[in-house]
């Protein structure tokens, strides 16, 4: 039954990630993590008894399953909610910090009026709405922390392309929706990932459209074994290899694009030999061919 377990306690946490991950970020999620993980092993206990109890009942162990399912995210949804109400979130380092701060202990930046939860509150209708929600769940009007994370979004690229130039002005910029994270490898590269929070599509497309502009701007296939997935360039002597190859290892909805100095298999000049002329096969040579067999 560990298997299953395992299973259930991934799927639950999963979900509740995708739920809250949208409107608190990251640091609320891990605080809430661990209560996910919790209620999530709870339910796999009451699962694993129901099983072994009547394997010919499954309907039944199904529903019941589903009715823990609704009542974990329903706990967990009040849990988030009400941990946010106290909470602000740094909108220049993502820290959390208590309500009465007025600056961020991390890194100083002022802190905004309102909490998590006083920002999930509609400007239009009043309602109060559940962390994790992006649009009023009455009026369907925008919510300030929807505003308040696209700002903080939108900073983060300013910065992290700033960054870009700074350590590879020859590559062109890769602009895309989703929210990017650069790493620099020093000399020998650097790595970027795009998390599109779930919106495989649109990771795909990116990445297309990356690769594009990639070769507007003079990089291609090379070596033994070409391919658009692996993009090379030589510049100032020196071959670097874009890598979209591997681009959605491990996460379906981020793509990681590693930049680095490496030659193609073969090399980055390797042409293809001509292959050897053969002498084709004629209709006449065929009539030859059967005279041998007419005698
Ligand atoms: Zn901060
Ligand atoms: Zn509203």
């Amino acid at each position: 039954m560990s298997f299953l377990k395992r299973t259930i306690r991934n799927a639950v946490s999963q979900g509740i990630s995708r739920g809250i991950s949208d409107a608190v970020g990251k640091a609320v999620k891990q605080a809430v993590e661990p209560r996910a993980t919790e209620y999530a092993n709870k339910a796999a206990e009451h699962f694993d008894q129901a099983a072994g109890n009547a394997a010919q009942q499954t309907r039944q162990t199904t529903s019941s399953l589903e009715g823990a399912f609704a009542n974990l995210e329903r706990s967990m949804q009040s849990y988030a909610n009400q941990m946010t109400k106290d909470l602000k979130v740094c909108p220049e380092c993502g820290q959390p910090t208590s309500a009465e701060k007025k600056f961020c202990p991390g890194c100083g930046a002022k802190l905004p009026e309102q909490t998590l939860g006083q920002s999930a509150v509609c400007p239009e209708c009043g309602k109060q709405n559940s962390v994790g929600m992006k649009f009023c769940q009455d009026c369907g009007t925008k919510l300030p922390v929807a505003v308040q994370e696209e700002e903080m979004a939108a900073r983060k690229n300013a910065k992290v392309l700033a960054q870009w130039d700074e350590i590879l002005p020859q590559y062109p910029k890769w602009t895309c929706d989703g929210e990017l994270y650069i790493e620099d490898y020093g000399s020998d590269g650097v790595n970027f990932s795009a998390s599109f929070n779930g919106n495989t599509g649109a990771a795909h497309r990116a990445v297309e459209q990356y690769r594009q502009i990639l070769q507007q701007n003079g990089f291609r296939p090379a070596g033994q074994n070409p391919t658009q997935a692996q993009l090379f360039k030589r510049i100032d002597g020196v071959v670097y290899n874009v890598d979209t190859e591997h681009c959605f290892e491990g996460d379906p909805d981020c793509a990681c694009i590693g930049f680095c100095r490496r030659e193609p298999y073969g090399g980055f000049d390797y042409v293809k030999p001509e292959p050897k002329m053969s002498k084709d096969i004629g209709l006449d040579d065929l009539k030859d061919f059967a005279k041998l067999f007419r005698r």
